[in-house]
């Protein structure tokens, strides 16, 4: 099977035995959890995208392993064509379900470092280490299965080494070496996707030196394997999906939601030696680091693209159905928003063009591309939210409820005193807010407050214009005195 179907997908996860928790509660059924179920659909669009014969080309690749046609998020990167391939791909993704395929994304970034780095490994030291990665990618592949990728630890006090810290485990770690296999304690955090992942897929942090070896560990387990506690994370929006009565309209990002972000703790798990590809090799652990990072770093700055992409749409839509589509100012700001957002993209092509391969046949991006790419990503998408809020307006953070909608006597009022563009239904304009209210990011009232209370950005332009045009033509007239040119 080398191209799961989304339903294919939903039934392998229903059928795992994942010792997951959310908000203080066993999860017994992901599938019909309300804060599971629409991130499983997300992941679910990257498998039935796969077979869709119109969108195949764009999300699968024949691996140079199986020689199969395999999914996009199980490929491991050939050349600058098949990363930028990849970026092109996070980006459309990201406009299709504005939310997060993290349960294949980041895994795969780490297989294509652990593949160049077990290879250089295993020359060096004579290990085995490459031909034990290979065979597991590979039934990854033939088996087209989803992998968290597992690289923040708790990390401790920040200041301190992971040897250093009063809590030897906050950096996950190998407590003991057996004949079979390894077991290991510790703990990954802010993993994306983790608990609707098959499988996680483990590497260290950060590069460590001679005397951290037992943190020098890179392996994957199952995401049910004994010994493993998931945490779901819960970000504001999600209680919404919690609260008795909320539906549809109040969701934002209604079929998607919000994100699939979990805590993980490892309770001394074994882990067959199958599944080892670094155990204390600090050395290597550098290198693995630095292809791993940057390579990332493009990926998710491409996703984030996407997301901008969404806001500048959501933007335009709701400025029409303010009633204000034509305005001016609107139409600048929809410009600097691309304007940004294609600068981060630029330089992620540029890193991609820059970008080298090692003698495993591994590609990777270039390293200073692809920070200044992800540092504008970032930027780009802080700047978009903030447009995205100045153009919706207060309402944004001030939405009545589905339940308030249909009631009988506050429905009417707000669909009399909320209508604006009068071509324009008040729940249309309803339910476009509340996506915007969820791609601006807005979890608190005080990002829309700082932007909207006391009027939006273009009236303090306004103020700022006036009394600009009073200074220049004072200031005309001194330059004209400098440059000694009369009347
Ligand atoms: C939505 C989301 C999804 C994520 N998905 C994944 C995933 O799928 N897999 C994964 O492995 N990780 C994932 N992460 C984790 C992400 O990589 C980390 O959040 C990031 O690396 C920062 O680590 P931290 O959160 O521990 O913050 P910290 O490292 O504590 O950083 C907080 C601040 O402290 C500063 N700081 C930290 N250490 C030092 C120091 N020694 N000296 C000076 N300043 C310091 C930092 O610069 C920063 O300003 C995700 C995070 C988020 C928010």
């Amino acid at each position: 099977m080398a191209l799961m179907t989304g339903q294919q997908y939903k039934d392998s996860i229903r059928d795992m035995k994942v010792n997951l928790y959310i908000f203080g509660e066993k999860v017994e059924n992901q599938l019909e959890h309300p804060i599971t179920a629409p991130a499983i659909d997300a992941v679910a669009l990257t498998y039935d995208l796969a077979n869709d014969p119109d969108y195949q080309d764009r999300i699968t690749a024949k691996s140079h392993i199986t020689g199969d046609r395999v999914n996009y998020f199980t490929h491991l990167y050939q050349g600058p064509d098949d990363f930028s391939k990849r970026l092109d791909l996070m980006r459309d993704l990201a406009r299709r379900h504005g939310m997060c395929a993290g349960a294949r994304c980041v895994s795969g970034n780490i297989a294509n470092g652990l593949d160049s780095v077990t290879f250089e490994m295993d020359k060096k030291l004579g290990t085995n280490y490459h031909e034990r990665f290979r065979s597991y990618w590979e039934r990854v592949q033939r088996e087209d299965l989803s992998v968290g990728g597992y690289i923040t630890d708790p990390k401790g006090d920040r200041s301190k080494r992971p040897g250093e810290q009063p809590n030897q485990d906050a950096y996950i770690r190998v407590v003991e070496e057996k004949k079979d296999g390894i077991v290991v304690r510790g703990a990954k955090v802010l993993i994306s996707g983790a608990s609707i992942a098959h499988e996680a897929l483990v590497m260290p942090t950060r590069g460590l030196r001679e005397d951290e070896k037992e943190y020098a560990v890179a392996f994957s387990i199952p995401t049910d394997t004994k010994g493993l506690t998931l945490l779901h994370q819960l970000p504001t929006p999600d209680f919404r999906r919690l609260t008795e009565g909320a539906k549809g309209m109040d969701f934002g990002n209604e079929r998607y939601g919000v994100y699939n972000l979990c805590q993980i703790f490892f309770d001394d798990v074994f882990v067959p030696w199958d599944r080892v590809f670094m155990c204390g090799e600090s050395e290597f652990t550098g290198s693995l680091v630095g292809r791993v990072s940057p390579t990332f770093r493009c990926v998710t700055s491409a996703c984030k693209c996407g997301h901008r992409d969404l806001l500048l749409g959501g933007s335009a839509v709701i400025a029409d159905y303010n009633g204000v589509g034509k305005a001016g100012h609107i139409r600048e700001k929809l410009s600097e928003m691309s304007f940004e957002s294609e600068l981060s993209y630029g330089c992620l092509l540029g890193a991609t063009q820059r970008g080298y391969v090692t003698g495993s046949g591994n590609f990777f991006p270039d390293p200073l591309y692809a920070n200044v790419g992800k540092y504008q990503a970032s930027k780009a998408l802080w700047f978009c939210a903030r447009m995205g809020v100045d153009m919706s307006g207060g309402l944004v953070m001030s939405m009545h409820t589905e339940k308030d909608m249909k009631h009988p006597v506050l429905g009417p009022l707000i669909n009399k005193y909320f209508q604006a563009n009068p071509d324009v239904s008040t729940e249309k304009r309803m339910k476009m807010m509340r996506l915007m209210e969820y791609l601006t990011g807005i979890g608190n009232i005080l990002v829309a407050e700082s932007s909207q209370g006391g009027a939006p950005t273009a009236n303090q332009q306004l103020v700022v214009n006036a009394e600009m045009r009073k200074v220049i033509e004072e200031a005309k007239i001194r330059v004209l005195e400098l440059a000694g040119i009369e009347g």
